[in-house]
């Protein structure tokens, strides 16, 4: 490769004056992201400083918004307290006030670990959970930090080394066992934070156990990353760059797909030379790149924007998958979109693009009872309503169901919508496995 190899070089809340461009923040945004960066966790890349925000359109460029905190994070008085509290220099007070700020951010949205997280003789498996019959999601302990953190990330909190570093699992151990039982799971996704921060060799020891004959049953393998746009170096540069690249072969070579769910969020992470670079290469092994995202307000609430990235993508060999819709958790008010909102800018996007990106599925909310798509929002005997369905649902029979919610401009996300023609539940409600609303749950959404 003629590209030099890059270093790698983070920044956080402590280093960013270190960056070159720091300078270029003016005085009162730096003081925003000096503020918020106490509560959310914040991390950054040169790579991203230099090759994806565009720094004559700060604040408003989509990665500046992507990567860097911003006041109106934090509600006014909250975050006017966190600035005094900042001014006083005393860690102590910073770390408390900073942990209770994150405790009103519902640092652990719908969902749980004693749903989804499955047992085994009577233990739970560390590291995994197992929602959808088909698919169970992997989350390796050197795998649970990124390359640069989003400030959308509805992981936040393991970021700022709270229990969730707990879900994750030190070797492949309890994965195999699991899998060994459990026929009727097809695919693996292997999640994070960003699993592709891990080097090569420890990667393998996760991947590789999965290729031996018994897990004939285990057809696709995914790898959940934002790296594809962070970091392409991973495919390209890094001094491992080829073996990670040699690994993929092997999992093909094995006779299973292997899937690299990429995070796209903007088209101006697949922009870059390198970055294209980067794709081609992984779509060189036999591996298949899907691109999905949130849609998020500052950064991509734009038709334009999931247009150019779509058919950039499919131009270049991947594949479009999902548009979510952000989730109830961090600078939620600073992000959400109305769901009609959502939906419009899907169906423009959608429309504008040829069959080959219309392999896309969205927008779609990860609530308890499953992933459900907004279907279009039409007027069914005189009632205006929200037409919904189920991508996946806790139980498979749910899939593709179409149901009805009452139509409400303002609704954000699933849990304010209520039934249409003045149904008192759902369909699905009564069968749903109460009591214990869960604490918590990791769907995939990044
Ligand atoms: C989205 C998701 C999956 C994968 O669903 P697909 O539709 O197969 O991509 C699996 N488990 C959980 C918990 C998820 O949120
Ligand atoms: S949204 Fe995904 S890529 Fe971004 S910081 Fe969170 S886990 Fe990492």
């Amino acid at each position: 490769m003629n590209q030099a190899a890059a270093k790698f070089t983070p920044y956080n809340s402590k280093t960013i004056q270190r960056a070159p461009q720091w300078e270029r923040i003016p005085e009162e945004l730096r003081e925003g992201v000096t503020v918020v960066s106490q509560v959310l966790p914040f991390r950054t890349n040169q790579y991203v400083l230099d090759e994806l925000i565009d720094w004559e359109n700060i604040p408003d460029d989509p990665i500046f918004r992507l990567n860097f905190p911003h006041r109106t994070m934090l509600d006014d008085r909250d975050y006017v307290a966190m600035r005094d509290v900042v001014a006083t220099g005393d860690k102590r007070q910073i770390a408390l006030y900073a942990g209770k700020l994150r405790e009103q951010m519902n640092p652990h949205p719908a969902g749980q670990q004693t749903h989804n997280v499955p047992e085994l003789d009577g233990e739970e498996v560390q590291g995994i959970q197992h929602k959808y019959a088909e698919t169970v999601l992997f989350f390796p302990k050197a795998g649970q930090t990124c390359h640069a953190y989003c400030t959308f990330c509805f992981r936040w909190p393991q970021f700022v080394g709270d229990d969730e570093l707990a879900f994750a699992a030190k070797d492949a151990q309890g994965l195999t066992a699991y899998l060994a039982r459990h026929r009727e799971v097809t695919d693996v996704l292997i999640t994070g934070g960003d699993p592709l921060i891990m080097r090569t060799n420890t990667l393998a020891r996760y991947i590789e156990p999965l290729l031996a004959p018994e897990f004939e049953h285990i057809q696709n393998i995914r790898i959940g990353t934002k790296s594809v746009a962070y970091w392409p170096q991973r495919f390209v540069t890094d001094q491992d760059a080829d073996e990670l690249l040699r690994l993929f072969e092997r999992v093909i070579a094995a006779g299973k797909h292997l899937a690299i769910m990429g995070h796209y969020n903007h088209p101006a992470e697949i922009r870059p030379d390198i970055a294209q670079t980067a794709l081609k290469r992984i779509i060189a092994t036999g591996a298949n790149v899907r691109l999905q995202s949130p849609v998020l307000k500052h950064i991509n609430d734009d038709p334009a924007a999931w247009r150019e990235l779509w058919t950039t993508g499919v131009r270049l060999g991947a594949i479009p998958y999902y548009m979510f819709v952000e989730r109830d958790t961090g600078a939620r008010a600073y992000f959400e979109l109305p769901l009609v909102r959502a939906y419009e800018v899907f169906r423009e996007a959608y429309k504008s693009v040829s069959g080959l990106a219309r392999t896309v599925r969205g927008p779609s909310m990860s609530a308890f009872p499953g992933k459900v798509l907004i279907d279009g929002t039409p007027t069914i005997r005189g009632e205006k309503v929200f037409a919904l369905q189920f991508l996946q649902g806790r139980d498979p029979d749910w899939t593709r169901r179409p149901f009805y919610a009452k139509y409400d401009p303002h609704a954000t996300w699933f849990d304010q919508l209520t039934p249409a023609f003045g149904d008192q539940e759902f369909f699905f409600e009564n069968a749903l496995p109460l009591p214990a609303r869960p604490a918590r749950e990791l769907a995939v959404i990044s």
